[in-house]
Formats: C-alpha cells, structure tokens, sequence
C-alpha cells in the first residue's frame, strides 16, 4: 500500500492523536454530517467526523436513490423546498457526475384528468429549476407508454407525462464526499463511536468521548462546536446531553424490493403517483436492476438494520402487480432493504407525528450542541452550509462563506462513458483497472451473476477506508443491495482478501463471515 494513501485507517489516528482541539466535531456519518465536513473543512475550519459503523450504514445507503425536487411537494404547494431541492440536484449533476445521473420518468394516466394535471403540473416543475431544468416535460400518447414501458399492463391506459429527475448511487455518494473532505484535511473515521458529550464549568459542549471501535480506545476530544448528525439516533445524542431531553424524532419506516431488469427493461422509471394509500411508488433502474419503493410506517423504535414488515412487503408486490404485465411474487425479489426516516415526534398526545424529512431542521441546545435532522439526500450541501452558517451566527466559529457550491466530489470527471459498471469509479476507475494489469487475478469478477471484480474490493480496502466484509458488499460494491443471494455465496472469498489485506487471522476472518451473514440473511426474502 502507498505510503502517501491519506485514506488509511492508521493516518487518520495518528491525525486524531495530533491534535487536542478541533473547531468542529461531527456526530454521524451519514449524508447529513458527511455533508457537514465537506463544508466545515473547505472553510478552512479543523474538522472531524465520528461515524459509529461505517458512511451511510444508517438510512442514506437506504434511499430510493432519486436527486429530486419532490413531485409530491409540489402537489403539496410547497414550492419554495422544491425550487431548492431542485437547485441542488443540479449542483450535484455538475460536481458528483460519475455519480449522478439524468433519468427519464413515465407517469402512466388512465384519465385525461390526471393527464392534463401531471402535465401542467411538471411544467411548473421543469421551470423551478430554471438553467439547472434536466430535460422537459412531455405528454406521450398511448402507444409511444406502451412501447417505452414495455412491461405496462395495456388495460386502461390513456398514455404518459415523461418527466426527468436524478438517480444516484446513495453510499457511493457517501463515501467519495468522507474522501473529498479529508482531500480538503478533514480528519473522517468510520467505527468511531461517540459514548459520550463533555461539557465546561458553564455547561456548554466542548467535546467528546469517542471510542475506536476496532481497537476498543477511548479518546476525549475538545471542539468549539459539536454537531449531531445522527438521523434517527438524535435523541440518544440529545440524551447524553440533557438526560430529560423530551425525544425530538419518532421513525418511520420505508422499504425497497429489488428486482431484475426484465421487470421494467428500457431506460424509462415509473412513478406512480397515486397508491391505494395515497403514497408515491417509484419503480428505478438502477445497476441494471429495479429498485421498487417506498412504504410509510410509523415504529416505535429504531435499529441499525431495520426489518421489513410482511404488509409492507405485500402491499409493494400488490401495487406492482395492479400495473405490470409480468406477474411479481416474492421469489422475484434479488434484495430487501428498509430505512428510516426522523419524523418529528409529537410534543403532547394531541399532536400528530408531523414529518420533517420534507425540510431540514437546526436546533442549537442550551448547551450550544447543535443538531441538524431531516431535509434528503439531495439537499445534503445545503443543509450543511446551514448548518455551519448556525454556528458563526451563533459565535461558535468565526465567519468565513461557504465554498460547497463549485467542490467537486472525488471522482468527478467530464465526459464519462457510462456503458460498463465501473464508470461509478469516475477518476478512479484508471487506477482500478491499473491493479489489475499489476495483477491479473483481480480481474477474476466475484459471482457469475454480478460484474463485480476482486480489484474493486481491493480499491474498496485500501483507498475507501472499508473494514468489514459489509461494509465492502452493501455501501462500496453494492452487491448485497443488487442480489443478497449471490452475495451470501461470495462472503467467505471477500472475507479472505479483507483479512490478508488488513493482515488479520483466521478468527478474524471467521468472525466477519458470521456476522456479514447474519446480515446478509436479512436482505434475501
Ligand atoms: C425509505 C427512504 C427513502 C428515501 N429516498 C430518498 C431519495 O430518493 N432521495 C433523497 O434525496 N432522499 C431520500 N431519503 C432521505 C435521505 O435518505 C435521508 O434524508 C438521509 O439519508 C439522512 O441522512 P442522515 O445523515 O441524517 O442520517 P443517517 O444516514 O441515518 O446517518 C446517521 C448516522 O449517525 C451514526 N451515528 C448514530 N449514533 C452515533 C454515535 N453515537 N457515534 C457516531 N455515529 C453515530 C449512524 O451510524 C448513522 O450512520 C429517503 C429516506 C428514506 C427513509
């Protein structure tokens, strides 16, 4: 391994272990506070990241994968968040475009009502987002549907409103933004847990106590600010703070099935506006497969790898089933995946759990933590940069503007040839294919059924700060997201790589096949 690798487990501790005060201290690695350290150190402020598992383990590696303004907002007159939101899907077109994708969406109509309806309603769409527009809207007639979704039922069909949005690959997107923050000096950890907040004589957060969750080493760090970006976690941060803190988030559950491409072949998504329960069903490609979703349901606790529910389950397969023509069942499905988003609890028991996954939320404590939660994926940069604009304003950290705008996220290149699986890669995707002139057998791809190759699970270890077996084969490779069977067959063989290339025993490796498995056994239905 390079010496000059900034990425390695080894120099990001002894970076920790070189500085006693940071200004900024985030809690969470997900696309909240990843977005957090992209801001903070492009400032110019000193800045560390504590993620407890790996980037994206929590629900920003479980989204529907959409750069979006939201449709459905719009529907709600909420334009203000969907001008936004639309604003940074083209921000992120521009500077992660290996990553991010233009995608074409169908809204099949069975009514010339609903037709006329979506048509102006996506016009209004494509002008929010002015310069930044990704194609216009058109109506398409009922034979142009049919043969563009060739697996929708012919029945009532009246024709379709094409619309475009992005689609993007969530912990890919994760990772590279850890590595385009310490690209910028920041110093970002994965399996670093926070245990614990510390605070002045006064009172105020100063820091934390975090361990190094491989090695079992505690370290007390001191910051001028503190920012928890936990997701659903929030009020376990909120609690080591003020141990009667009222709880601010209550989950909501959304699940995903994953299907092979023959479900939805050709380039088109559907979205389907309106459920039976009045939710919203995106059917994506994604990978060269299709990822189905989402469902909406309220729990009362959360988990690192929430589960889903069988009438969840049922009412996607359902819903799918009212409008294919080629018959779902339960053994079509490649992969499961559930994720959950912070919805705001009720204060009393006569407020409603209102949701604020729609915009995001600041909220400075009394003793000057500061917690961001809600917003997307696709607004991540800008609820960043408001989040470190709380902390000037609020005389935490001196003023000094945004710079987000223009980074480009590590990998970004121009004119990407995205025929062949490893354009995901961007820049990188040279050095890849470098390992395997060096060395033939990592060429040798990972399963008959996923293109995958040895180089890039050796690309995942040594430059994308992977630990674990999962961690390479759900947020680096993808695979357990894309086909959870196959990825159960090709545990043991990773497993083998990671611990010769960390130098581990077999106990080690052994340990991490168990424990990928018991994960990995959830994702198969
Ligand atoms: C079903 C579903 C579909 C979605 N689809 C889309 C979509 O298509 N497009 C879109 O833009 N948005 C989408 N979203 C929203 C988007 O995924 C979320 O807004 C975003 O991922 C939230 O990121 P986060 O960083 O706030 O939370 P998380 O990703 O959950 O990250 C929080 C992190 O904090 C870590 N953590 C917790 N406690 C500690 C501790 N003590 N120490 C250290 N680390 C800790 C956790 O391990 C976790 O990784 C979707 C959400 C859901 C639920």
């Amino acid at each position: 391994m390079d010496k000059n690798n900034i990425f390695k487990r080894e120099t990001l501790i002894k970076q920790l272990e070189a500085n006693a005060n940071w200004d900024v201290i985030i809690i969470g690695g997900g696309a909240t506070g990843l977005g957090v350290v992209l801001d903070s150190a492009t400032r110019g402020f000193k800045t560390l990241l504590l993620e407890q598992v790996d980037f994206a383990k929590g629900t920003s590696s479980r989204s529907t994968k959409l750069l979006h303004g939201g449709v459905r907002y719009l529907a709600q007159g909420n334009i203000d968040l969907v001008k936004e939101a639309l604003y940074e899907r083209g921000l992120l077109l521009k500077n992660a475009s290996h990553l991010a994708n233009n995608q074409s969406f169908i809204i099949p109509n069975y009514n010339w009502f609903d037709t006329i309806k979506y048509t102006v309603g996506l016009k209004i769409y494509d002008a929010l987002a002015g310069k930044l527009s990704f194609g216009t809207s058109i109506r398409i007639n009922k034979k142009e549907t049919l043969s563009r979704l060739s697996t929708i039922k012919n029945g009532k069909l009246k024709g379709g409103v094409v619309y475009h949005d992005g689609q993007f690959d969530d912990a890919r997107l994760a990772v590279n933004i850890a590595q385009t923050a310490i690209e910028h000096g920041a110093t970002v950890l994965n399996h670093f847990k926070v245990n614990q907040l510390t605070k002045n004589i006064k009172g105020l957060v100063n820091g934390v106590v975090a361990e190094d969750t491989e090695t079992k080493v505690s370290y007390t760090l001191n910051a001028k600010v503190v920012i928890n970006a936990t997701g659903v976690f929030t009020d376990e941060i909120l609690k080591m703070d003020n141990s009667e803190a009222k709880n601010m988030v209550r989950p909501s559950q959304g699940i995903h099935l994953v299907l092979d491409k023959s479900f939805l072949p050709g380039n088109d998504a559907i979205m389907i506006p309106k459920t039976n329960d009045g939710r919203v069903l995106f059917l994506v490609p994604w990978h060269n497969k299709v990822v189905v979703g989402t469902t909406d349901t309220l729990l009362d606790s959360h988990s690192l790898e929430p589960k889903a529910l069988d009438e969840e389950i049922d009412f996607i397969i359902d819903t799918v089933n009212n409008y294919l023509t080629k018959k779902v069942s339960r053994a079509d499905v490649l992969s499961i995946f559930a994720g959950l988003r912070p919805l705001a609890a009720p204060k009393d028991k006569s407020e409603k759990t209102k949701e604020i996954s729609r915009s995001h939320k600041i909220i400075v404590s009394n003793s000057e933590l500061i917690t961001i939660t809600g917003g997307k994926w696709t607004t991540y940069r800008r609820m960043a940069q408001d989040t470190v604009n709380k902390a000037i304003s609020i005389g935490k950290l001196e003023s000094k503007p945004c710079k987000t705008k223009d980074i480009k996220i590590h990998g970004a290149m121009d004119a990407i040839d995205k025929t062949q699986h490893q354009y995901i890669y961007g820049s990188d995707k040279t050095a890849i294919q470098a390992l395997i002139r060096e060395t033939p057998e990592f060429g040798e791809t990972l399963h008959p059924r996923l293109p995958y190759t040895k180089a890039e699970i050796i690309w995942a270890i040594r430059y994308e700060m992977a630990r674990t077996v999962e961690d390479i084969l759900a947020r680096r490779v993808r695979t357990l997201f894309l086909d959870a069977k196959a990825t159960l067959e090709i545990i043991p063989m990773v497993a083998k790589i990671l611990a010769n290339e960390l130098g581990k025993d077999d106990i080690w490796e052994l340990q991490q096949i168990n424990e990928c498995n018991k994960i990995a056994n959830q994702y198969v239905l």
